[in-house]
């Protein structure tokens, strides 16, 4: 697991403020954990969209889904930002700062 080194990262827009995040280097080259929320799976639970985290690989649950796995994971284990894994999007997610973090054309 390295940093991803030839990805440049940009805010490209923040909402509610324009702090920067200051996590980039949170961000590693992860292994996707699971195919699912793993643990709405574990609980037999349903999700909206899915969220995988950029430090461990862990996949969770939106804040559209009642149980915001992805986000409490952002806050349990310090591990700020997220991406989706919605087809087609690419984007990044930063809980701390609530910033869209977006990786560069
Ligand atoms: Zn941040
Ligand atoms: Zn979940
Ligand atoms: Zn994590």
């Amino acid at each position: 697991m390295g940093l991803l080194s030839n990805l440049r990262l940009v805010v490209r827009r923040a909402r509610g403020g324009t702090r920067p995040c200051s996590h980039l280097r949170q961000i590693r080259n992860v292994r996707r954990g699971s195919e699912g929320c793993e643990e709405c799976l574990a609980q037999g639970d349903t999700w909206v969209h899915l969220r995988m985290c950029m430090t461990c690989g862990k996949v969770g649950c939106c804040d559209s889904s009642k149980n915001k796995h992805a986000h409490r994971h952002a806050d349990i284990a310090s591990h700020p930002i997220a991406r989706s894994l919605e087809p087609g999007e690419d984007w990044m997610w930063c809980y701390v700062d609530d910033v869209l973090v977006d990786a560069a054309p």
